[in-house]
């Protein structure tokens, strides 16, 4: 039992496809100030457990029966949070945002069939493209990870891809696109007839301005936008992403879903935290401002942080990420080291909790190294 996850592995009849490939593994430390994975550090605001608790009493009662496959209460509550006219039908819902992407890819990938990403991006969508059996392309950035319309248009066209994903704000930059990229990937996209993904996971936290790619959706059927209630919501825990997009890509999902895949405490969880949204927005806006705080003292602490419309901070002008990961942690403070050089990503805490961050980081800039 000595041996390696490996060398066990090698023992499996294992697709051929799926040898040498790392699950996704976010350490999960149990340490006081966990800034990692950009989870809602605020908590699930006191009236929404109340709410949630409520509803879920309600649908214990019923657990005897399968629940509502297409989720119509819930359906119609994101279709009405989401606005620009959109329509249940409009809506789809699964167990996180990763579902909604893997049941994408289900649908629109698939062997013999490419998906294109821009790294850095957010390292699942190669895992969801592997485990689908998708070839996954790796576009380029230009300087400072920005992605323009015209390079992203001719690199969609170049390499005729089946599916594009397009982070918005990135992961783990932080920085939205405009709707001009979007725009332009689409209309690169109509040769391949390309699957246009635009991944608002943290939408509700972009600068004052910043418009959302679901305006873009009329009269555009190739063009989905997915969310999630795992960020903004806090809701992290319960697993709930969805997505926006014309009614026959809504068709398409049907046929790859898993019967009843959202279960009725899901559905009952999820449409409670909507109903009481109120607190919760309120904590995004105090969520923005501690952002906001880091950004400002990185820049006084001589760091390089990229623009954010996210809960989070990616940050480069390091000299050895390494060393500063760890002495946060021996701090208590766990940030994200994404593997790129010199750089860190942290979340936006409480304001006690980026406060602990921001003075250990300027403690350890001071040591010598
Ligand atoms: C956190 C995150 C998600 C959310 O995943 P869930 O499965 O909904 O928890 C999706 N996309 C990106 C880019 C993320 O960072």
């Amino acid at each position: 039992m000595n041996s390696t996850p490996e060398e066990r592995l090698a023992r499996l009849p294992l697709r051929e496809d799926l040898r040498g490939q790392h699950p996704y593994g976010a350490p999960q430390l149990d340490v006081p100030i966990m800034l990692n994975v950009n989870e809602n550090t605020h908590g699930v605001p006191e009236d929404v457990q109340e709410a949630i608790t409520e509803a879920v009493r309600e649908a214990a009662a019923g657990l005897n029966r399968y629940p509502d496959r297409e989720f119509t209460a819930l359906r119609t509550a994101l279709a009405e949070y989401l606005g620009h006219g959109l329509t249940p039908d409009q809506i789809w819902a699964a167990n996180g945002s990763n579902e909604v992407l893997q049941q994408l890819l289900q649908a629109f990938g698939g062997p013999g069939r490419t998906a294109l990403g821009f790294p850095p991006t957010y390292s699942m969508y190669p895992l969801l493209a592997a485990g689908t059996g998708t070839a996954y392309l790796r576009g380029e950035r230009g300087e400072d990870y920005e992605l323009t319309a015209d390079s992203a248009a001719r690199q969609v066209r170049e390499l005729g891809a089946n599916i594009v994903f397009l982070c918005s704000p990135n992961n783990p930059t932080g920085t939205a696109l405009g709707l001009d990229v979007v725009e332009a990937v689409y209309e690169a996209g109509e040769a391949s007839q390309a699957i246009v993904i635009v991944d608002e996971a943290y939408a509700e936290f972009a600068q004052l301005g910043t418009q959302s790619a679901l305006s873009l959706l009329p009269e555009r059927p190739r063009l989905v936008v997915s969310r999630t209630m795992s960020k903004a919501f806090a809701l992290a825990g319960a697993r709930l992403g969805y997505l926006a997009a014309a009614p026959e890509v809504i068709d398409a999902l049907r046929l790859v879903r898993l019967p009843y895949h959202l279960s009725a405490i899901t559905q009952a969880t999820a449409l409670a935290a909507l109903q009481h949204r109120a607190s919760l927005m309120s904590e995004v806006e105090e969520i923005k401002h501690q952002r906001d705080r880091i950004v400002k003292e990185l820049v006084r602490l001589g760091l390089k942080p990229a623009a954010s419309d996210s809960n989070f901070v990616f940050f480069t002008g390091l000299d050895d990420p390494q060393r500063v990961w760890r002495g946060l942690l021996e701090a208590g403070v766990l940030v994200r080291d994404v593997g790129i050089p010199g750089s860190l990503r942290v979340t936006a805490g409480t304001e006690e909790e980026t406060s602990a961050f921001l003075g250990r980081l300027e403690e350890l800039l001071a040591e010598p190294a």
